[in-house]
């Protein structure tokens, strides 16, 4: 009797198996893009010009108000912001090695000096947040272990 072997294929690829040097490749692809000064505003855009001559306020510029004169009030668009940082947020290991690619391989510029310290502020801010943070996780696994500790010589010590 014909037997039918069915193999299920991994819904996921393996990409942690890869190669690092084409990890590397790959992470390059995905995180290595334009600085902000050299880009245009995708066509969907509202401060996207219509002509390729008419000129458009750089998608760098998040201002509400008007940035240069004779150009129009502008909200701010995300055509500056970079796209696929969602790739750091796998797991560890990617987050180590694409952080890698993504700070030495890109180009990163401001507009003014207070865009700048704005955005270090930010960076420290949220690094400050996650020192803060893997403390109180430290202190509570700490906490648990000392308390599990005391539980187990309170039981060694009834019998
Ligand atoms: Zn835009």
């Amino acid at each position: 009797m014909p037997v039918l072997v069915l193999r299920v294929r991994p819904k996921t690829f393996p990409f942690l198996r890869l190669p690092r040097e084409i990890r590397d490749l790959i992470y390059e692809l995905v995180l290595v893009e334009p600085p902000n000064h050299q880009r245009r505003h995708v066509a969907t855009c509202s401060a996207a010009s219509l002509t390729p001559s008419s000129p458009e306020i750089p998608p760098f510029v998040t201002e509400a108000k008007a940035p240069f004169p004779g150009f129009p009030a502008f909200d701010g668009c995300r055509c500056a912001n970079r796209s696929h940082l969602a790739v750091l947020l796998t797991n560890r290991q990617a987050y180590e090695e694409g952080s890698r690619v993504l700070w030495t391989k890109n180009v990163f510029s401001f507009h003014t000096i207070d865009s700048f310290n704005q955005w270090f502020a930010d960076k420290k801010q949220l690094k400050q947040e996650g020192e803060r943070q893997s403390l109180q996780r430290n202190r509570h696994i700490r906490d648990h272990l000392a308390t599990r500790k005391a539980e187990r010589k309170r039981v060694r010590g009834t019998k």
